[in-house]
């Protein structure tokens, strides 16, 4: 057997765009929109004509694309589109492979990929697709592979939860090594991770989606995000790993901050957002993935501090993390927040002699309050339900009240701590309390920090208070959580960071302000 062409895309990961369109006019207006991709996979079994394609179609269309171009005929018994004999499937790809395209991609199992693999002259991705998570034959799969020795390997399973993709990861891991070409993750809004995890191991492939909704597989990134905020073509093989945990996570700016700033500092680190609601499938997914350590955010903030086998000052205050590192195999825990809030606010004004009211009781009040509890300030905590207020008082070593007391007025600094206000949700455009009870001396705080300039802030200015966004925040917790990560005892990179996060919210603040041409409610 003559060994396939050699991958000609070198040994970094490429970012391919699967496009699936019913025509070539489709296709073609798609070519338009590739900034940042490095080739193109046309699905042939997307089109609407493909029983009809002509060499000279194929051809046209490798012509016209302004990146390499490969073609794959998925059949119908490997999840694609095309309903056919082999024989005229073949043929197919044998035009395909004629026409000056950049790779074909054909099944594993197709009984004919040994003889067709000898015989074209086209790089050829040798491909197999689990619809199932775990497969069993993937060591069968894996030696397959080995003895074709394609030009490059793809196998992809399905995962329902995170850690179902480990066993890929690890054939990917094991093929790249042996220097086969390889790319192999799951797909499915659980494999998503495994996508990015694949590329920071080395594979020689990420699939893109040309534009979110346009994903030919479940759990495919949309191009953007994985150039402009993941910036997957700065990762190298072998880079250390560390990441954001938590679901939601699909809005969070921290991906797009941390890998923006590993790589303006030249660190050899990838930040992979792991997005899963059972906490132990995400924990097994990282640790089996040797990852250095987390951002964490709902709902595994108090989880993973009681797992943690050490925790900082203010984890044990107030019961939750945002932030863990793997030290020695276990979890050591800590909260940002807390200290974020405290700098936020001295930066403006000296917080040991003020008297500052935290509205709200949740993760964020407690932290931010007992931060300041502890740097001299007096808080009062005040909530819409005041036992919770006053529990968090209790923690944080605050006092607490109902809402009405700001009413009295009193405070030198007053913090948003509920997500009233919040873009994209029903508290948008909303107050967490009337604004008339603010007399214009105050410093405000809002923590909401989407949209920059919220409800609160707004009105808050028209008074005459000075306000800070929460922003201010935001870059704050992060640039602690980057020393924590990293060990880096250089400058913290706030600068850098609000660099990154300002265009991220520019869409948000004509949100905020389209929301805001209307009334303000109150809450
Ligand atoms: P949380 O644990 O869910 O707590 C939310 C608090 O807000 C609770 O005390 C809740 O009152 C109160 N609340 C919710 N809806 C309300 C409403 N409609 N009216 C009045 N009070 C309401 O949330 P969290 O984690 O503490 O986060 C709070 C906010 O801070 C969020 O918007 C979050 O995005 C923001 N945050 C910002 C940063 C940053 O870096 N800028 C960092 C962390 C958090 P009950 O107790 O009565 O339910």
């Amino acid at each position: 057997m003559s060994p396939a062409p050699r991958w000609p895309f070198g040994p970094d990961t490429r970012i391919c765009v699967s496009l699936a369109e019913p025509d070539t006019t489709a296709l073609g207006e798609r070519f338009g929109r590739l900034e940042g991709a490095d080739l193109v996979e046309i699905r042939l079994d997307a089109l609407d004509a493909y029983h009809d394609l002509t060499p000279q179609t194929l051809a046209d269309l490798v012509a016209s694309c302004p990146l390499p171009v490969g073609f794959t005929l998925r059949p119908a018994w490997q999840g694609g589109g095309f309903e056919g004999d082999e024989s005229g499937r073949r043929r197919c790809i044998e035009q395909a492979a004629a026409s000056g395209a950049a790779f074909v991609d054909v099944e594993l199992d197709a009984e004919w990929v040994a003889d067709f693999l000898d015989l074209v002259g086209c790089p050829v991705i040798v491909s197999h697709h689990w619809d199932s998570t775990r497969p069993t034959d993937l060591p069968e799969k894996v030696a397959r592979i080995g003895e074709l020795a394609p030009s490059m390997a793809k196998l992809v399973a399905t995962a329902d939860v995170p850690s179902d993709a480990l066993p890929l990861l690890d054939a990917g891991e094991q093929l790249i090594a042996s220097g086969q070409p390889a790319t192999c993750f799951c797909m499915g809004e659980a494999g998503k991770a495994s996508r990015l995890l694949a590329a920071a191991r080395g594979a020689a492939l990420v699939y893109a989606a040309a534009a979110v909704g346009s994903e030919v597989a479940a759990g495919q990134w949309p191009l953007r995000e994985l150039v402009e905020e993941l910036r997957v073509d700065g990762w190298r093989r072998g880079a250390g790993l560390c990441g954001l945990i938590g679901h939601p996570i699909g809005h969070s700016l921290s991906p797009a901050i941390f890998n923006a700033v590993f790589q303006e500092r030249g660190l050899d680190v990838a930040y992979v957002p792991v997005a899963g609601e059972d906490l132990d499938a995400v924990l097994d997914l990282v640790i089996g993935m040797g990852f250095r350590g987390l951002s964490v955010t709902m709902p595994f903030k108090e989880e993973i501090a009681a797992r943690s086998a050490r925790r900082d000052e203010l984890v044990t205050a107030t019961g939750a993390a945002n932030t863990v590192v793997f030290e020695g195999g276990g979890l050591v825990a800590y909260n940002t927040d807390g200290g974020a809030v405290v700098a936020a606010l001295a930066a403006v004004r000296p917080v040991e002699t003020a008297k500052i009211a935290v509205v709200g009781a949740g993760g964020a009040a407690r932290a931010g309050a007992a931060a300041l509890v502890n740097a001299g300030a007096d808080v009062t905590i005040l909530n819409r339900t005041e036992a919770r207020a006053r529990e968090a008082a209790e923690l944080a070593g605050a006092s607490s009240a109902g809402l009405e007391q700001l009413e009295r007025g009193g405070f030198d600094i007053v913090v948003n701590a509920t997500p009233v206000g919040m873009q994209g949700t029903p508290m948008a455009g909303s107050m967490p309390f009337p604004p008339e009870w603010l007399s214009g001396r105050e410093v405000v705080f809002d923590m909401v920090y989407r949209p920059r300039t919220t409800p609160l802030l707004r009105h808050a200015a028209k008074r005459g208070c000075t306000t800070i966004e929460g922003l201010e925040m935001f870059v704050r917790q992060a640039a602690a959580q980057y020393r924590l990560l990293t060990g880096d005892p250089g400058a913290e990179p706030l600068d850098m960071m609000r660099d990154v996060v300002e265009p991220l919210l520019i869409d948000d603040r004509v949100a905020a302000q389209e929301a805001t041409d209307g009334d303000t409610d109150m809450m």
